[in-house]
């Protein structure tokens, strides 16, 4: 399973994943159509699946043309997202089972950002490879998704669930917002030299034009605020020590950095 970026819209990237034995491909989140339709096209291969991971017309715009142009496509999303999904037929709750190119993915109901999202994490299947992780807008490089449909405490949830997956975890998120991201980080948690160092990497890599997604979890979790909820440094920053105030003041500064 190869896993390419496709960046649409202003600031989203599209997931294509390429069998390259069966020349079949999937699609995470197709905010739009055509790089996913221009891409295929390149390859010669065969949509097979669309998988959402919520409702927002960035992450399913493109849903329609693609199912006009491949009409055997199977459209995965949160069984939460019924009604809320073009062409949805397959309906995702925690714990269930998805499969493409010989890997299994694992559902996550992952509420906060919208009451219906979830994420899906492929594990390595051999020594040394990565586990693939795509979650939408629940997790982002350097922060995470604003509370549209959620609460705080469904956010911090949702969030464990991610962070308890193993460091060699590649973070596919749907949008490029980590400089910005880290630039808020830095106000909260300003002596973290792993974050310092990453700062500095992120702004090199924009500066080249080049996406800084995926980020490895073990990078988020020594740099992204909204995993760090029990480090001192932060709950120092927003005069709490309890997780759902300290996540949620954290969520707020943010909403006006
Ligand atoms: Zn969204
Ligand atoms: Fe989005």
């Amino acid at each position: 399973m190869q896993v390419s970026l496709l960046p649409a819209l202003s600031d989203n990237y599209i997931f294509l994943l390429h069998d390259s034995e069966q020349n079949i491909a999937a699609v995470v989140d197709p905010a739009e159509a055509q790089p996913v339709l221009r891409r295929l096209e390149a390859l010669g291969a065969q949509l097979v699946t669309i998988f959402n991971t919520h409702h927002h017309m960035d992450h399913v715009g493109g849903n329609q043309q693609l199912i006009q142009r491949f009409p055997g496509v199977q459209v995965y999303g949160g069984a939460q997202d019924r009604g809320r999904i073009p062409g949805q037929q397959v309906f995702l709750q925690e714990g269930d089972k998805v499969e493409f190119a010989g890997r299994v993915g694992e559902v996550f109901f992952v509420p906060g950002h919208t009451k219906g999202h979830i994420a899906y994490y492929f594990p390595p299947t051999t020594y040394g490879q990565t586990g693939e992780l795509f979650c939408g807008d629940t997790l982002f490089a350097g922060g995470c998704g604003r509370l549209f449909e959620g609460t705080p405490t469904q956010m911090l949830n949702s969030l464990t669930k991610l962070r308890a997956l193993p460091d060699h975890t590649r973070v596919w998120c749907a949008h490029e917002y980590t400089q910005k991201n880290l630039q808020f980080a830095l106000t909260v948690d300003g002596e973290n030299r792993d974050l310092q160092t990453r700062y500095a990497e992120v702004q090199d890599v924009r500066r080249r034009k080049q996406a800084t997604v995926p980020s490895f979890l073990g990078v988020e979790k020594r740099t992204n605020p909204f995993l760090r909820w029990e480090e001192p440094a932060l709950q120092a920053a927003v005069k709490s020590q309890e997780p759902i105030q300290t996540f949620s003041r954290l969520r707020g500064m943010k909403d006006q950095f």
